[in-house]
């Protein structure tokens, strides 16, 4: 039966978007463009649609009357309850709608304790998954081949970019990296990976979200080279799929419900420094004028900005993780909430509360000769850069105060 290729540019998720220039969608859109043109050289097309997608759907379903509808599955509660409507308004018009798993490896109720519950902490999750990993699991699945099946008829125009809302950004402020990743990085990745100037990762992260890469090519290869520190990232990322899967609650709320009686400062001043990379600590500030420049963060300085947020600023980590899904180019739900609830010691299987970084020692220790952090602070040359805004230790002291003070219990051993 033949098929026809469709993309539904979904407002409820773009309505959200407030920055009009936004990389992603600059991907997004290429990424179409290159499918759409694949697609006429088969003797098909691309058909995009913009709206709320029941509302697209029942236009769809009137016009075209479909038999059948593939996609491969969404774990988010967005995502889960909107395809959930679609399906219901397929089957009342008598088509199905088929989903497919695709853009993991496991799917989030895959990997199971011998009880049937979900794992809560990532090493026996880890352990549990390699265990069930077969070759099936990674077996190449090409689309490409099935490209004759396509639906024969004169080319569709695309909505563009303006079409949608956006705007396109200039060529040398897109910073869309490539897909293909090294044998060489996926094996000195141990080595690298902690170093923000080395290019130690694979900067994959916003083709595994959008789907322009797949999960078990990679995983493929890296357990082929035996890379298991690389291959072990690629599980923390479907970790937390499954966290928030399992855990939905995790979107407005701590994992841990005792976090949310912590008596944030959330100081809206200070809060804007640590946006803008103004906040005197030289990593912080890197990093997060990296961010603002490029979508991109190195992950070791994701680490060290996100502490400093919640620890010595006290600003509720949900601040931090708003401002990353607005800015990340490689932004994904359920690993933006993981790693932030991570970072402030809520999440699942989170740094100790009292651990907290100090973010002069990890500069020292993963940029020792300050080639990262003169890249983005070039004023550090010239003695014009900001005094800390917090004193480490006072900042440090103050946060094991409130968090103690929140969570009814006493001080820990102090690290860093
Ligand atoms: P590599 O180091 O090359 O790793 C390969 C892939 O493994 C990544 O692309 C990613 O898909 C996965 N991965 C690696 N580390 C993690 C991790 N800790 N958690 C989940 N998946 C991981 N990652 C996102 O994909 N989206 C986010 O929105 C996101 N927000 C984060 C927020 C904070 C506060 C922190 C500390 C980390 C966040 N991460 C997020 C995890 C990690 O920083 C990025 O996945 C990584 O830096 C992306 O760079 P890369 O593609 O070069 O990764």
């Amino acid at each position: 039966m033949p098929v026809r290729c469709i993309f539904i540019f979904d407002t409820e998720i773009l309505n959200r978007l407030e920055d009009k220039a936004d990389r992603r969608m600059v991907f997004i859109h290429n990424a179409l463009q290159q499918i759409h043109k694949q697609l006429i050289a088969r003797g098909g097309s691309l058909h995009t649609y913009f709206g709320s997608p029941p509302e697209v759907w029942k236009g769809i379903i009137a016009e075209a009357k479909p038999h059948a509808v593939f996609a491969n599955e969404d774990y988010e509660p967005y995502a889960r309850k909107r395809d959930t409507a679609v399906a219901v308004l397929l089957q009342a018009a008598g088509s199905v709608l088929h989903l497919f798993k695709d853009q993991v490896v496991f799917a989030p109720d895959e990997a199971l304790k011998a009880d049937g519950k979900p794992y809560t902490i990532f090493t026996p999750y880890y352990n549990r998954r390699m265990a069930l990993l077969g070759s099936t699991h990674l077996e190449s699945r090409p689309s490409e081949q099935y490209l004759g099946n396509v639906l024969q008829e004169a080319p569709a125009t695309l909505h563009s970019l303006a079409d949608t809302g956006f705007k396109p950004l200039p060529q040398n402020e897109l910073h869309i990296p490539g897909s293909h990743i090294s044998d060489s990085l996926m094996l000195n990745y141990a080595t690298n990976r902690d170093f923000p100037a080395l290019p130690g990762t694979s900067h994959v992260g916003v083709h595994l979200r959008f789907g322009t890469v797949s999960a078990r090519q990679i995983e493929r290869r890296a357990a082929e080279l035996n890379a298991m520190v690389f291959q072990k990232e690629l599980v923390w990322r479907e970790f937390f799929m499954m966290i928030l899967y399992q855990f939905p609650q995790v979107l407005n709320q701590s994992f841990r419900p005792e976090y949310d009686r912590i008596q944030w400062r959330n100081n809206p001043a200070e809060f804007r420094l640590w946006c803008e990379g103004r906040t005197g600590y030289p990593i912080v500030d890197a990093g997060m004028r990296e961010l603002n420049a490029t979508g991109f963060m190195h992950n070791r300085v994701r680490m060290a900005v996100a502490s400093f947020l919640c620890k010595h600023l006290l600003i509720d980590w949900r601040w931090g993780e708003a401002y990353f899904a607005a800015k990340l180019i490689d932004y994904d739900l359920s690993a933006n909430n993981g790693n932030w609830q991570w970072a402030a010691g809520s999440g699942c299987d989170a740094a100790p509360w009292f651990r907290i970084f100090n973010p002069l020692l990890q500069a020292q220790k993963f940029d020792g000769k300050m080639e990262y952090i003169k890249r983005w602070i070039p004023e550090l040359l010239t003695g014009e850069y900001a005094q800390p805004m917090v004193p480490h230790e006072a900042g440090r002291d103050r946060a094991k105060a409130v968090y103690s003070a929140g969570l009814g219990r006493s001080i820990g051993n102090a690290a860093g």
